[in-house]
């Protein structure tokens, strides 16, 4: 897939606020916040969409949540809860073809979300 504006943050092509990085994954605050706490943890690896996952990214993926999880309980957040939430192409409401786990917290979150 081509380069989107995530991989210019993880290669520091452009600036963001990064909360955590480690071999597979990065978490760094939405620059448009939806909630109180708004970031985004995604894989290094570019996987366009939750379509795109293949077998082989089944550890990656579920890397994922445990970097929101433990995020969440290092901002002391993860006790009165969080919405942890992939969009998928337009009707998801996917703009960055990039995958990405939407983090957000510190309010109460609606249900149906639209
Ligand atoms: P999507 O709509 O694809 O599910 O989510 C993309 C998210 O990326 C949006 O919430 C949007 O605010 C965020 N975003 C878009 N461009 C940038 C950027 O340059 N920096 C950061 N930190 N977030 C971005």
């Amino acid at each position: 897939m081509s380069d989107t504006l995530f991989s210019k943050i993880i290669n520091r092509e452009i600036p963001a606020d990064i909360l955590y990085e480690d071999e597979q994954a990065l978490a760094f605050a939405d620059i448009n916040p939806q909630a109180p706490v708004h970031f985004l943890v995604i894989p290094k690896k570019p996987i366009a969409t939750i379509n795109d996952i293949e077998e082989e990214d089944r550890e990656v993926v579920g890397h994922l949540y445990l970097v929101a999880a433990k995020l969440a309980k290092q901002m002391g957040f993860a006790e009165e809860g969080y919405r942890a939430v992939m969009n998928c192409n337009p009707y998801g409401g996917q703009t960055v073809y990039h995958l990405h786990l939407h983090v957000l917290a510190g309010k109460p979150m609606g249900w149906p979300p639209y």
